[in-house]
């Protein structure tokens, strides 16, 4: 489902969303090990939606002192039982192949803006209030001159922004565009590229958003206005999820332009 990532340094490795469940997380450690047997230094969670984390199962399990660092408001929500909902989901999702998954949550809360040392490589963490939900930490690790997006933004697919924002999307993927001097980027789901999946896929939040706002002044009701903002992001129409989606992004959309409008 998602993209998990290991990255190998001088003294071990550390994985960045170590995937759906416990079953994908012993795939991860397989293919981590058919390259290095050094230890697991660190896990890093983007943000709470269980397809990224609840692989981090196998890691514990791998590596019980292994420290996993995720935004404090991740932290607030597992506790509060994000993590079993995501567990049920998976399984409806899979028709039961991940049983056996329990939800082993990040241990290590980092606010954005720190700077972290990790097995001699930098990561440097980006934060934005809210964008493909309230939990996204966005990892750049200017040795590689690579950058972690989590899902705030996928290549050539849409994801669900059931806990998102389309504008704070925008602004985010504007401010972290401003600061960052990565080459590769790795997005939540899709294939890594440049900055051209941000682009693409800041175009699409921004047709949503815009498309939404400007029927929204003509007088149109959210499902009037479907067959025309889909007409307006026609360019994205094979991207999967792209059917799945548009119809609650255009209701999303039309509540934040409403809230917008007082
Ligand atoms: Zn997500």
């Amino acid at each position: 489902m998602n993209n998990p990532a290991f990255l190998v340094t001088e003294t071990g490795v550390i994985v960045v969303d170590p995937g759906s469940s416990v079953q994908t997380g012993e795939m991860v450690l397989r293919q981590i090990r058919k390259v290095t047997d050094k230890p697991l230094l660190a896990v890093l969670n983007t943000h709470v939606h269980g397809d990224h984390w609840l692989g981090n199962q196998a890691m514990v399990a791998a590596a019980p002192e292994v420290p996993i660092y995720a935004h404090p408001k991740m932290l607030e929500q597992v506790a509060r039982g994000a993590g079993e909902e995501w567990v049920q989901r998976m399984m409806n999702a899979t028709n039961g192949a991940t049983a056996g998954t329990v939800p082993r949550g990040p241990t290590i809360a980092l606010e954005g803006g720190e700077t972290l040392s990790l097995g001699g490589l930098t990561f440097k963490t980006h934060y934005y209030p809210h964008v493909h939900t309230t939990t996204d930490l966005m990892f750049e690790v200017p040795e590689f001159g690579a950058l972690f997006l989590g899902d705030n933004a996928c290549n050539r697919r849409i994801v669900r922004m059931d806990d998102g924002s389309f504008r704070g999307s925008i602004e985010a993927l504007n401010g972290v565009q401003g600061v960052v001097t990565a080459r590769v980027l790795i997005p939540g789901h899709g294939l890594t590229g440049g900055w051209q999946i941000v682009d693409n896929y800041r175009g699409y939040l921004s047709g949503v958003y815009e498309g939404v706002a400007g029927l929204y002044e003509e007088g149109l009701s959210d499902f009037e206005m479907k067959p025309r903002i889909a007409e307006r992001l026609s360019r994205f129409k094979d991207w999967p999820g792209f059917e799945e989606e548009l119809g609650k992004h255009i209701s999303l959309a039309y509540l934040e332009v409403e809230a917008g409008a007082f």
